[in-house]
């Protein structure tokens, strides 16, 4: 692949596909003809738009439209306690108290005061009540994205009530 293969179009014709950028401003262009799928940096192309049409351009020689729209920020600065679970290396079950700092639609990020034995990549549990109404509790499978001394970023695999924290990220 080229790095021509994604080039911004500036017509406003009917876009067939939308797709969203991540942290990285990156998306992935998936072609329906062939499905091969392309991530690409898309940073040299935003300016202050909130969405970018683009042509791609695939291998097997389809040509499609995509539109890119950035992700809402919904990352939402919270203060929550809760607990993280996890498996240590020998495989015993461990819990850890943390402090739920902010929660996005794609993860969350929580303190947590020892040195937690889990590394970048691990599988983890975490549950937590928000502060609504109901102190709805949550609970998330996700992987360990990034340790900053006790700082660590949660990516979501599974969540058990997405419709109530879908609900709360909102407000
Ligand atoms: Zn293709």
């Amino acid at each position: 692949m080229h790095k021509d293969d994604i080039t911004p179009i500036l017509d406003t014709h009917e876009d067939t596909d939308h797709v969203f950028l991540n942290e990285k401003n990156e998306a992935t262009f998936l072609c329906k003809n062939c499905g091969n799928g392309v991530t690409r940096d898309l940073s040299r192309l935003l300016h202050t738009q909130a969405a970018i049409r683009v042509k791609c351009k695939c291998k097997c020689g389809n040509v499609f439209r995509v539109l890119v729209e950035r992700r809402r920020n919904c990352r939402k600065i919270v203060n929550l306690l809760g607990m993280c679970h996890y498996l240590s290396d020998s495989g015993q079950p461990q819990k850890r108290l943390i402090k739920v700092l902010d929660i996005s639609p794609t993860g969350l990020q929580f303190s947590i005061n020892d040195m937690p034995r889990f590394n970048v990549g691990d599988k983890v549990f975490a549950d937590f009540r928000l502060d609504d109404r109901n102190y709805t509790e949550i609970k998330v499978k996700g992987a360990i994205k990034r340790m900053r001394s006790k700082k660590v970023g949660l990516e979501f695999i599974s969540i058990e009530r997405p419709k109530v924290l879908t609900l709360y990220l909102s407000n």
